[in-house]
């Protein structure tokens, strides 16, 4: 520890700028995402103090221009993924020293870097790398980003501050260590703030790290390199490995000094993740930490009692914005039938009004979805439910790839609560509504819960009291992040701590002391000041 008992600054919520006609981040942020799409940058890999390049390269292209290329990144061999661990090992000798006050002062400081001089180039390569609005990228890449970075600064003084108690005589301090190790950061295309905040929060808390990020995100991912090293992140404290999933991810579970891995992406990765730590246990110095935010089937159960406009913008906002790839996205949706027609014509006219293409033309608020792997996958599902006798696509149910990954918002209407919309995770604008009868709200309530392996977001809407409170009983094991008249999405860093059971995950809440407690292993120091001289008890006469 320092000299002193440091406060750290009060973490303040990043305010989220408009991008309004007319405004200077406005002109800055179209400035910058030409500069990029024009541009054709080459991105290294990052092992302790080299910049790797392989020569065996992958291009990078924007969802919403597919065939337009905006640079190269390389790909690791197998000897490039043990250098990586071999520099975070190295590394972790001096970082897991350095006093609190220094580790934090280094994300405090890459906090204020992205909300100055680096906001427009996060937010310009978010929207060209992972197709977000200019709105989606600066609540993302910039704001909960920076949030991330000030609130847990905040929680990590708070977890050293809590100490136990000292009988008479004594003496008992904890102090959080380190993992003994190197951790492992997995991070999945959709958020560049979790990108940024899986290796981030575990480097903050004394450990390294080897950080994979996603194949569709790396164009973003340069940019956070770029900050962290202005920030002062030492040399091989986040070494940066890109290429085959599988190879990496093989190289590193095999490691001795494997002491964790901070995941977020999908269940099945995850579950193929545990499954092979657990193979390898014997491996391994110490038991290590699997922390995994996963897939969702995110819902919206609307009650007799609602208001049809208000469910209906919670659809419109909760399912489609970013094309419906947020991990919190409402896809399956119960409406009573005495509302359901209104909801149902309020989110087709929102449909209509919405305008899609290019996230360069800021007027535009729905883009592409991520890749062709996900283009198709959604295509194939509304094509089923096109021929389906049980389904029925009310709004939307088109799609282009010719320039861009485009889906149309859709609307799939199903007389089947089991549909195979209702329970499978696509990760894409499309929404499937089951609508049931008035007088089986309760019973609605159990299919809610009994209707997918997931229990991420939900929401419930209704202007009935004893309705809300029935809704929140029956719902309490369906959602980590449950929403009580408001769409199942944005949860903000400090205000709603993020993370869904069951299938969803492991439910450390990203942006919470809980998660950041996975990173240390407390060591209970215990001193006696007068040291007993004789073994006899008193009891012993
Ligand atoms: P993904 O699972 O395809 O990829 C996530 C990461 O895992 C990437 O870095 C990828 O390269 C890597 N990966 C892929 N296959 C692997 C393998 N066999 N072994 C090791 N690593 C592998 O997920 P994605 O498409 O990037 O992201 C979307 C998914 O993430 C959705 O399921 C979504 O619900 C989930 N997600 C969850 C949260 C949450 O907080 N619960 C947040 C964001 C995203």
């Amino acid at each position: 520890m320092g000299k002193g008992f440091f406060q750290v600054p009060t973490a303040i919520n990043e305010p989220v700028k408009s991008y309004a006609p007319g405004t200077p981040e406005r002109a800055a942020v179209t400035a910058q995402y030409e500069a990029y799409f024009n541009g054709n940058i080459d991105v290294p890999m990052y092992i302790g103090s080299d910049e790797v390049k392989t020569g065996n390269t992958n291009t990078m292209s924007p969802p919403h221009d597919h065939k337009h290329v905006v640079g190269t990144y390389h790909l690791a061999e197998k000897k490039h993924v043990t250098q990586a661990i071999e520099s975070a090992l190295e590394a972790r000798e001096k970082w897991a020293q350095l006093t609190w006050e220094q580790r934090a002062a280094i994300f405090l400081k890459a906090a204020e870097l992205i909300a100055g001089p680096y906001r427009a180039k996060i937010n310009a390569a978010t929207m060209i790398a992972q197709s977000k609005t200019v709105h989606q990228a600066e609540i993302d890449a910039a704001c909960e980003l920076i949030d991330f970075l000030r609130f847990n600064v905040e929680f990590m003084s708070q977890i050293y501050e809590e100490q136990p108690d000292s009988a008479e005589g004594i003496w008992n301090r904890v102090e959080y260590r380190p993992l003994e190790g190197f951790i492992y950061a997995i991070t999945p295309f959709n958020f560049t703030a979790i990108a940024a905040n899986l290796p981030a929060s575990a480097a903050m808390m004394g450990n390294t790290v080897v950080w994979k990020p996603s194949d569709s995100q790396i164009f973003s991912a340069k940019v956070i390199i770029d900050i962290f090293k202005e920030a002062g992140v030492p040399d091989g404290v986040i070494n940066v490995v890109y290429g085959d999933p599988v190879m990496i991810t093989d190289t590193i579970l095999e490691s001795p000094d494997f002491a964790g891995v901070h995941f977020t992406g999908s269940t099945y990765v995850f579950k193929e993740l545990w499954k092979k730590i657990g193979n390898n246990i014997h491996t391994y110095k110490t038991y290590p930490k699997i922390v995994g935010e996963t897939g969702g089937k995110d819902f919206i159960i609307a009650h007799p009692s609602a208001n049809a406009k208000q469910v209906a913008t919670g659809i419109s906002r909760g399912a489609f914005e970013f094309q419906g790839q947020k991990c919190s996205a409402a896809s399956r949706v119960y409406l009573p039938k005495s509302i359901a027609d209104d909801v149902l014509n309020y989110v087709k006219e929102d449909i209509a009004s919405f305008k899609m293409g290019s996230p360069g033309d800021l007027s535009n608020f729905i883009t592409a979805v991520i890749h062709e792997g996900s283009f198709d996958k959604l295509a194939k599902y509304i094509d089923q439910a096109k021929t389906d006798a049980n389904a029925e696509v009310f709004a939307g149910g088109n799609y282009d790839k010719s320039k861009g990954y485009f889906i149309e918002p859709t609307v799939i209407v199903t007389t089947d609560p089991k549909y195979t919309t209702m329970e499978t995770e696509l990760f894409g604008p499309v929404v499937t509504v089951y609508v049931y009868e008035d007088a089986d709200w309760s019973e609605t309530l159990k299919l809610v819960d009994g209707t997918s392996e997931y229990a991420l977001t939900g929401a419930v809407f209704s202007g009935d009291r004893y309705a809300i409170d029935e809704a929140t009983k029956a719902l309490e094991n369906c959602a980590g992040n449950f929403y009580i008249n408001d769409k199942p999405t944005g949860a903000v860093v400090g205000q709603q701590p993020f993370g869904g059971a069951r299938a969803s995950g492991t439910n450390d809440k990203a942006g919470s002391a809980q998660n950041l407690l996975r990173w240390v292993s407390p060591r209970l120091i215990k001193e006696t000041f007068v040291s007993p001289t004789d073994y006899r008890y008193p009891f012993l006469g």
